[in-house]
Formats: structure tokens, sequence, C-alpha cells
């Protein structure tokens, strides 16, 4: 038996001394929720996306309530989560009008011959599944109108650091697990980024940009830049390191440091390797991030510091 380990991030950006402690204690939380799950002998699989449901609830995340406006000033949102028993893999996009993306991804994963289902569909098969609908509005923070006033005021989407002036710096949310039985699941998602086109698509719901989980490597989740993640497969890229034989910590470093200086933008990552240990690396200014191992939290948001407490 493997000892279990979850680790969650809450978003790469510059954000603002304002947000941290939110964005930490939400960390801390969610990986704890994650790891109860896997103290109960609980699959991987189920931890990761008690982990995510518990960011999307909590508005100092970009992700269920709090995700941050597309150009209408609407939610979109985007989720996906990977089994690394068998690959298989679940997601959703275009997403308005439930509170869990990551939930109806699962059930994607479990119930569906597809593996991506979007907007009215998405919707459908949420409906069909029994999940609750919510207004698109209560969705919305207060915050996440600010950033987008914020973002129209300059209109420049894409640059380098996400969450510049707090627009985006909410956070996507991710988180990737190894149970007692060894096996990996990752899960990620997001309300985009502020101020996107109506119906784009960013990196989050994308197998190999966003999520990435193999039992016979490990797992990763991506946050940041969206365009430059899918152009990248930043998660994949770690992947395909680890599987060359590069551990966990080095191949994030090496991925994330590859695609900021090949497209010019940033991003960070989360990794588990198939025998638990840990990567964790970010292009931006912070990026927050927990995890729980040994009945132990160890925790962080900004470069070269890192928190530790019993569980
Ligand atoms: N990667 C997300 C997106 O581009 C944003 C983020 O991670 O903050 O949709």
């Amino acid at each position: 038996m493997m000892k279990p380990i979850i680790i969650v991030h809450g978003g790469a950006g510059d954000i603002p001394s304002s947000r941290v402690k939110g964005k930490l204690d939400g960390s801390k939380a969610a990986a704890r929720a994650g790891y109860e799950i896997l103290l109960k002998g609980g699959t991987a699989l189920d931890a990761v996306e008690a982990a995510v449901v518990s960011m999307e609830k909590d508005e100092n995340f970009n992700a269920g309530y709090g995700s941050v406006l597309n150009l209408r000033g609407e939610v979109e949102m985007e989720a996906s989560i990977m089994r690394g028993s068998d690959l298989n893999v679940g997601a959703v996009t275009l997403v308005k009008e439930f509170l869990h993306p990551i939930s109806i991804a699962h059930k994607v994963l479990t119930d569906s011959p597809h593996s991506l289902l979007g907007a009215e569909g998405a919707k459908l098969f949420a409906l069909e599944k029994g999940f609750p609908t919510v207004k698109p509005e209560s969705l919305i923070s207060e915050h996440a109108k600010q950033a987008l006033n914020n973002f129209l005021k300059h209109g420049d989407f894409g640059r380098t650091e996400i969450g510049e002036k707090d627009e985006g710096g909410v956070g996507t949310v991710g988180a990737v697990a190894v149970d007692a039985a060894g096996h990996v699941a990752v899960a990620t998602s997001t309300g985009g980024m502020s101020g996107k086109a109506v119906g784009r698509i960013g990196d989050t719901p994308q197998i190999g940009s966003g999520t990435y989980a193999d039992d016979l490597v490990g797992g990763v989740s991506t946050t940041g830049h969206g365009e430059s993640i899918l152009k990248y497969c930043l998660a994949h890229s770690i992947i395909k390191l680890m599987e060359s034989g590069v551990d966990a910590q080095t191949a994030t470093n090496k991925a994330v440091e590859g695609m900021t200086s090949r497209l010019k933008n940033t991003a960070g990552a989360i990794t588990l390797s198939k025998d638990g240990e840990v990567g964790v690396h970010f292009s931006s200014q912070r990026m927050s991030w927990a995890y729980v191992k040994d009945n132990k939290t160890v925790y962080g948001i900004n470069h070269n510091e890192t928190f530790e407490e019993s569980y």
C-alpha cells in the first residue's frame, strides 16, 4: 500500500497581496478535503473531485462561484478530470448554469461514451444526470465584476501576467492525487480569463494541456495563460519528461520555463509522480499550492517560500 498524497493549486498569476490569505486558506482546506477521502481508503478520482468542489464554492478562486467574466459579463466555465488507471477522461466547457463543473466532468468520465461536452450539450447531459441548475447571475462575485471593469479599461487580453491589476488573479484550481492503491487522478476547473471572447475555450478542459494522469508515470494540473499552455501541451510535456526518467520537480521546472521562454507568457503546474514525489513550479509572480501527506500540510504562494503545519 502507498502513502496517499494530494496536492492542489489555486491559480498562477500576479496575485495581489490582499488576496494571499484567502487563497492559502482555501488551498489548504481543499487539500484536506481531498486527503480525508484518501485516508478513508477512497479513490484518487473522488479525492481530486472533492478538492476542486471545495474551491469551486469559494469565491477566492476563479472556478464555480467567483469565476471571471467574459466580454459579455457572463460566467462560462470549463473543467476536466482524468483517471490514470485507464486514461479515461471527462471534460466540459462553456458551462453557465451549474455550480460544480468538475462533478459534471466526472460524470462524463464515468457515464458518457464521449470525453468532452460543451455548451448546450454539456447542459443537456448535466440535466439528464440530475445536476441542479443555478441562476447564472448567482455565480458572479463583486470581485469578478471589478476585474472585468479593470480589463475593459485596457482591453489587452493575454498580457504576460494574468491577474495584473487584480484582473484574473483569483485563480483557476486543480488537484492531483495518488491513492493508497497507487492510482493517480487529476482534476482542473476554471472560469477562464477575464475579458475572454464569448465561446473562448482555454487549456483547462483540454486533456494534455490543463490536465493529465497516467498511473505509469504520474499526474499534472496546470494554470496560467491558457492560449500558451494549450500550444505547449504543458501537462503532457511534464509527463513526457518524467517518462524519460526526469524527476517530478525538475520536469515541472523545465516544462513551465520552456513554455514561458518559447511563448512569452507565464504558467504554473503541480505534479505528482506515481510514487508520490512532488513538483511545484510557476513562472508567474505567485501561485497558491498545498499538499497533504503523512498527516502534514505543506503549502506556499511565493517563490522560495514553503510553510508546514500538522494536518
Ligand atoms: N488557464 C486558465 C485559462 O486560460 C486561466 C488560469 O489558469 O488562471 O483559461
